[in-house]
């Protein structure tokens, strides 16, 4: 049976590989509706090329003039839009937006039994115990499109829950981590875009060379497999072949390796449980291969620290955690500030904003306004 897709950040690069996915397995795999931000001609395209039902673009003029296929109906409000994702022709809700745009459509679509394959982390780190209550209520599966939590999740597997001793995320360092001699006050915007295995969009390109996306990712793997952040280990591994690890209680560890390919762990989500043929390059052992492994250095970069505070603190921390790097990154892509002050921003940020018991989405989003209005001056 066909899977009928809704793609929110359609025109990212998540978004760009998932119709990869479904190019290739056309036959399983169908797209409803696609969502970008304010990209029209590129939404638009996609829209010609996928034939989705419904479109949404979330500047309203972006589709302007463009031109659509038949029958494609443009959705004007964020509330037409969750009505949309929720509807029985919605198998499966794909969300990679950047930012906190993809939160109140996505919970909307778990409360209504939707399984969601899961790239935009923020909406964990932001909302994880809104998120997976609402998942355990309704029966939603949250399918991990992250490579780290996609790995974790498939070295999981069938293992039952007590024999999970922890589990340890990989992390590429960036391209700054292996370069002691660098100072980081100085370092260019060109610099931290340049990521040395993995290619991304922009801000969490930004994320990996401050670490802040391995703490994100802290966050993120703690709500999706039920961890403390003494449970979950980050080690630097540079080739960004082994995806992540889980250790077991006899001290075996099991770990998911390939080359980096997003297009995997989104194949994997989307055709869960079945695997298929994947259009990712095989590992070929003929060529000799070096992987290694070093601890990541927390005083030089301070995120991982600050994530595992923020998962001690509970509530709406991860809101505040999450928005205040945000502003910050904006800030440095913005040439304001060095990059060095990003997480010396949020850290602040973090110390100025009271934390809220984040019972609902209201009570999040307030947490990150403030921690937006805080940390865009701070
Ligand atoms: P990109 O910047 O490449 O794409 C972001 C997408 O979000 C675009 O389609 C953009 O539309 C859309 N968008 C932005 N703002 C809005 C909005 N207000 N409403 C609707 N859509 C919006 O990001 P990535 O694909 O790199 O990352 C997406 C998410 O996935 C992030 O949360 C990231 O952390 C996560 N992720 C990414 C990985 C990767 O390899 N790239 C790996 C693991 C996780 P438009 O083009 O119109 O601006
Ligand atoms: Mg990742």
């Amino acid at each position: 049976m066909t899977k009928r897709l809704a793609i929110l950040g359609s025109t990212g690069s998540i978004g760009t590989s998932t119709l990869k996915v479904v190019s290739a397995h056309s036959e399983r795999l169908s797209v409803t509706g696609l969502v970008a931000g304010s990209r029209g001609d590129a939404l638009a395209a996609q829209a010609r090329s996928y034939a989705p039902s419904w479109l949404y673009a979330a500047t309203p003029e972006a589709l302007a003039g463009q031109e659509l296929p038949p029958h494609c109906r443009v959705l004007s409000s964020q509330d037409e839009l969750v009505a949309a994702v929720c509807a029985d022709d919605v198998d499966i809700v794909l969300c990679a937006i950047v930012g906190t745009a993809g939160l109140r459509p996505v919970l909307e679509a778990i409360k209504a039994g939707k399984d969601i394959a899961l790239a935009s982390k923020e909406i964990l780190v932001m909302a994880g115990a809104l998120v997976t209550a609402a998942a355990a209520k309704s029966g939603s599966r949250i399918l991990p499109v992250d490579s780290e939590h996609c790995a974790i999740f498939q070295c999981l597997d069938q293992h039952p829950r007590h024999e999970l001793k922890r589990i340890i995320l990989t992390a590429s360092g960036g391209p700054f981590h292996s370069r002691p001699e660098l100072d980081l006050s100085r370092v260019s915007v060109d610099q931290a875009l340049a990521h040395p295995t993995w290619s991304m969009g922009r801000k969490i390109t930004i994320d990996s060379a401050t670490l802040m996306n391995k703490g994100l990712e802290l966050i993120e793997a703690g709500w999706l497999f039920g961890l403390p952040e003494d449970r979950i280990e980050v080690v630097i591994h540079p080739q960004s072949i082994i995806h992540s690890m889980v250790e077991f209680r006899d001290n075996s560890i099991l770990a998911q390796m390939g080359y980096p390919d997003m297009a995997l762990p989104i194949q994997y989500c989307l055709t869960y449980p079945e695997r298929l043929p994947c259009p990712v390059q095989a590992m070929d052992f003929s060529k000799s291969l070096q992987l290694s492994f070093t601890p990541p250095d927390n005083a030089r970069f301070p995120a991982l620290t600050l994530a595992r505070h923020t998962m001690r603190a509970g509530g709406a921390m991860g809101a505040v955690f999450n928005a205040a790097n945000e502003v910050a990154v904006e800030r440095f892509c913005q040439r304001e500030i060095p990059f060095s002050r990003i997480t010396e921003i949020v850290a602040k940020t973090m110390g100025a904003c009271a934390n809220a018991q984040g019972n609902d989405l209201a009570e999040i989003l307030t947490a990150d306004q403030q921690a937006r209005i805080y940390a865009v001056t701070a």
